[in-house]
């Protein structure tokens, strides 16, 4: 259909088919309606509101004219029209004017919707007759026809009063004239019931409430959730409940977004201009104005409870006169209209919240599961997307050391993604973000080079950014953009969702970055930043499992700088850590890339060398080290030289796993060691024993200087009071990794490594001093101090306990050196240093008598105070029946030559017995008392001190001391 213009309703032309085919058959009514172009089954001569040309009217009348030969068929059209309408809305309007003349006022107001064409004006009126004049529009589409309906429709008017009606056309443009003129004549009626009356007004109402009850109908109809679908339905609905073709519907939802237009019957751009025109002026100058050109405008405003919607206009052809019924109907038209906008946003609303409540719920969940930075970014940036339903995010990291955000994770609907990384134009912002994380709204206008780069990529001209930052620190930001212009309440709401979400990401990060700094410290030594000893085994045991797949080889070396305590001693710990950060750094330079140093502690590393196609490769690596590590450091600007033992252990050559392979590579570092340091040894199994021996040395070695050893005393008790009068100094070592260590394990190695001689001189100084410290504490009690062979052969001793006397004050007589059998017995004479000892005034033991040779003649020369008895004289005496001849014939030789006696390694309650019967002066073991710290023994004296009020009796003196106490 085009332009209403020149329209008029198709009822005309169904009714005027009608009354042919009534007149003059089927056959007449298909010709009639052949001649005006239409068939006779034409949708548009079927029921509802529908619109034809006003020519094919035209030619519709003149072939009914000429096949009913009727010149006057205009008249019957519009008697048609009058009966048909009879029973309608029409009649009762007509008749609720109140007489023919007011009937005749509203028929010819009406007039113009059907016959769109021509104007009418009521130009005269009385109680009997009405005069009306026409003129065509457009003179050249004037035609008859029209003159005649009307003649033939309103003739009928004053029938509907009880009165006859006649009209004449004293003036036609047909014959010439410059305009129609009707004239319509009735009886003075008289007058019309009050009941006919009643009952009219009664049809009006219900006429209206049939109207309202549309709109009801209407309402429950609309289940459309698409707004632009249900205002189309709405102007449709509207289209077929009025006479009126063109309709135009313009509304704005949210009130800063540009308003929608939906029309029927006018083409996009002239709706748009109506729209436009509608907004602007309002409705009512609108009217005056722009409208009018598109027929007589009825408007309506569509309103919400609380806010102007927008408008909803019909267009009544020209000239029409518009009637209450025709605001009230298009008023309700609005109020639906205004009800679904409310419903469809309210309900599209919901759902955006609904889906943005989801997204944000799912998005908690999976940053609560996610581990990584990426993949944090990444489920934000889509969330992003899902939330705002904008067409592209992005996550810009902060990378604060290069000076840029570098773009992290990316949401695109279409388009480029722009550069990936942005330079910091002004890093004051990255503090006034950290201050304020406030989103804010990024102009291609007004952003710099950088970011308007990044605009043109994602194709947008503004974006919304909220910083991310966590407990005042700046991790990166969160951007989203639209390709389609926001409205202002539409980019609130965005960054409200970026800013939340920007939160959450900042918390995630935030909890991502300690976990990885956590797990960063946990593998990894905080000094040098190297893998440490957890981490270095699980990588050699990947090393491993990829060797034993691909058929190649791994090296484990063990590096241990040469003489690093030095360092300490003599710059302190501060350099000491500097020049170790130091050596891991070049040593990292120095492998290959592969490759891993680890810091094991102290001066040591370790390499992992994966991936050698020989073991020998390993050799290789490891001289490359030690060539990097002979150029000096500088540290504290002092030049220091630094060399590393090296041991090296390789899969498959000298084990199978890492176990193994570190214990023979750290073996092997304590042989190159012993090969004179700055070198690298290769596990060799001939070998294997040495190597532990030597670092068993190496170890102890550092245990005399780190302190770890430690001194337990064993009381001897007299067994003639049961008192405690001595005490044996016995050496432990409190190993970091072993725990406490005794000397079986460790003096063979301390002897054969000549490190013996600073074990006795730490325990001889550490012994006396406790000795000195009872002795004025009152507590006297004699210590025995074990003394080895290097001791007595060294020119020290002698001077070292002469100066340990006088130093801590200490009476030579609470002071016993016990010498083992082996060496009194040894063919040598003895040492000069026993007679020396002897001159100091301490006193001399025989240690594990008869252990040795065991000649007693020889015990006659030698200057000996006491015999300790080996406990493994005793040990027969546990069991029953002991035979103790034995030990009796020592105890009695003993007095003879006037030793005191000791019967060590007395273990249990049989043994003590038989012990006593033998009755030696004084007896050691477990069975008195084993090895105790100096604290322990110390309270013991103190409560034996409680228990024998008086001086204690502390030694018994007898034999050779007396006689040298003489002299
Ligand atoms: P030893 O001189 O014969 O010391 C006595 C050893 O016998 C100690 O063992 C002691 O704990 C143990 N003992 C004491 N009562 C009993 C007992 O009733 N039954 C048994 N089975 N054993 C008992 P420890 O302390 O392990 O010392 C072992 C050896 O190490 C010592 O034998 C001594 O020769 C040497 N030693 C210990 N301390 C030193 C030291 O400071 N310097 C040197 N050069 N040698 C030391
Ligand atoms: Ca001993
Ligand atoms: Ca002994």
């Amino acid at each position: 259909m085009t332009g209403g213009g020149s329209d008029i309703t198709a009822a005309i032309a169904r009714h005027l088919l009608s009354y042919v085919r009534r007149a003059a058959g089927d056959a007449a009514a298909a010709q009639v309606s052949a001649a005006a172009g239409l068939a006779v089954d034409d949708p548009r001569l079927g029921p509802g509101q529908h619109w034809i040309s006003a020519e094919a009217l035209v030619a519709l009348a003149d072939a009914a004219a000429s096949v009913t030969g009727d010149p006057e068929v205009g008249r019957r059209l519009g008697e048609e029209l009058f009966r048909a309408d009879e029973a309608g809305a029409n009649a009762d309007f007509l008749v609720g004017a109140g007489d023919p003349g007011a009937a005749l006022e509203v028929a010819v107001a009406h007039t113009p919707r059907m016959i769109t064409v021509r104007r009418y004006d009521l130009v005269e009126r009385s109680d009997e007759h009405a005069v009306v004049e026409s003129r065509a529009l457009n003179p050249a589409a004037a035609h008859r026809v029209h003159c005649q309906m009307l003649a033939g429709h309103w003739a009928r008017i004053p029938g509907l009063f009880g009165v006859a009606g006649a009209v004449t056309e004293p003036l036609c443009t047909a014959r010439g004239d410059d305009r129609c003129r009707l004239v319509v004549r009735w009886d003075r009626p008289a007058p019309v019931a009050e009941e006919r009356r009643t009952r009219s007004r009664r049809r009006v109402d219900e006429l209206v409430g049939r109207f309202e009850a549309m709109q009801a109908m209407a309402a429950e109809l609309a289940t459309i959730d698409d707004l632009g679908a249900a205002l189309e339905r709405i102007i449709d609905r509207a289209g077929a409940a009025m006479l009126a073709s063109r309709f135009l519907v313009t509304v704005r939802p949210q009130a800063d977004a540009p308003p929608s237009v939906f029309s029927a019957h006018l083409d996009a751009d002239t709706a748009e201009r109506a729209a436009e025109s509608l907004w602007a002026l309002g409705p009512a100058r609108a009217a005056e104005d722009d409208l009018t050109s598109l027929g007589t405008p009825v408007v309506a405003d569509i309103a919400s409870r609380d806010r102007h919607l927008g408008y909803l206009a019909a267009f009544l052809p020209p000239h029409s006169t518009v009637r209450d019924i025709d605001e009230r109907l298009l008023g309700a038209y609005a109020g639906h209209a205004a009800a679904t906008i409310e419903r469809v946003v309210a309900a599209e609303e919901a759902r955006l919240q609904h889906r943005a409540a989801t997204a944000l719920l799912e998005l908690s969940h999976s940053l609560a599961a996610a581990r990584s930075i990426p993949e944090i970014t990444e489920l934000v940036t889509t969330a992003v997307g899902e939330i705002t339903g904008c067409d592209v995010s992005g996550v810009w990291l902060l990378d604060e050391a290069d000076g840029c955000y570098r773009l992290q994770a990316i949401r695109e609907s279409s388009g480029l993604p722009g550069p990936r990384v942005l330079r910091i134009e002004n890093p004051a912002e990255i503090s006034r973000f950290e201050a304020e994380p406030a989103p804010f709204v990024l102009r291609r206008a007004a952003a710099g080079a950088a970011v308007g780069e990044v605009l043109d990529g994602w194709q947008v001209e503004e974006c919304q950014v909220a910083p991310i930052v966590h407990r005042g620190r700046l991790h990166g930001l969160l951007a989203t953009g639209s390709r389609r212009p926001l409205a202002d309440s539409e980019v609130r709401s965005v960054l409200e969702a970026v800013s939340a979400l920007a939160h959450h990401a900042g918390t995630a990060i935030d909890n991502t970055l300690l976990l990885e700094q956590v797990r960063h410290q946990a593998l990894h030594d905080s000094l040098t930043g190297l893998p440490n000893r957890p981490q270095i085994e699980e990588r050699a045991r990947l090393a491993l499992r990829n060797a034993r797949r691909d058929g190649t080889a791994v090296g484990i070396a063990f590096v241990d700088l040469d003489r690093f305590k030095n360092v300490n001693d003599t710059l302190g710990h501060v350099a000491g850590d500097d020049l170790i950060g130091r050596v891991a750094e070049r040593l990292g330079r120095h492998v290959r890339p592969s490759d891993v140093v680890a810091r094991l502690g102290g001066d040591e590393f370790l390499l992992l060398l994966p991936d050698l196609d020989a073991a020998a490769r390993a050799e290789d690596v490891v001289q490359r080290v030690l060539d990097a590590l002979r150029a000096p450091f500088s540290v504290d600007g002092e030049a220091l030289y630094v060399s590393a033992s090296v041991g090296i252990a390789c899969y498959p050559d000298h084990g199978d796993d890492y176990g193994t392979l570190f214990a023979r590579a750290d073996a092997a570092m304590y042989v190159a060691k012993a090969g004179g340091r700055n070198r690298y040894a290769v596990h060799d199994g001939a070998t294997a024993a040495r190597r532990s021996k030597l670092k068993l040395e190496s170890e102890l070695h550092r245990a005399i200087e780190r302190g770890e050893l430690r001194l337990h005393f064993q009381p001897q008790v007299a067994l003639r009071t049961g008192a405690i009068v001595a005490a044996e100094a016995l050496v432990r070592w409190q190993h970091p990794s072993l725990g406490l260590i005794g000397p079986g394990t460790f003096l063979a190695v301390a002897e054969e490594s000549g490190l013996i001689v600073d074990v006795d001189r730490w325990v001889r100084r550490a012994a006396l001093a406790q000795a000195a410290r009872w002795q004025h504490g009152g507590t006297p009690l004699r210590v025995s101090v074990n003394a080895s062979r290097h001791d007595l052969a060294g020119a020290g001793l002698v001077a070292d306990v002469a100066a340990l006397l006088l130093e801590l004050d200490l009476d030579p007589e609470l002071v016993e050196l016990e010498i083992t059998d082996r060496i009194v017995m040894s063919d040598e004479d003895l040492p000069s240093s026993v007679s020396g000892l002897r001159d100091l005034g301490v006193r001399l033991a025989v240690d594990d008598f008869g252990t040795g040779s065991s000649v007693l003649s020889r015990l006659h020369h030698c200057p000996v105070d006491v015999l300790k008895i080996d406990r493994t004289f005793i040990e027969p005496f546990s069991y029953p029946d002991p035979d103790t001849r034995l030990v009796d014939g020592l105890v009695s030789m003993a007095r003879a030559l006037d030793l005191e006696v000791v019967i060590e390694g007395v273990e249990d309650a049989a043994q003590a017995a038989a012990v006593r019967q033998v009755g030696p002066e004084l007896a050691q073991g477990f069975h008195y008392h084993r090895p105790m710290p100096a604290e322990e023994l110390t309270a013991l004296l103190e409560a034996q001190a409680a228990r024998t009020p008086g001086p204690a009796e502390v030694v018994p003196i007898r034999g050779r001391r007396a006689r040298r106490a003489r002299r």
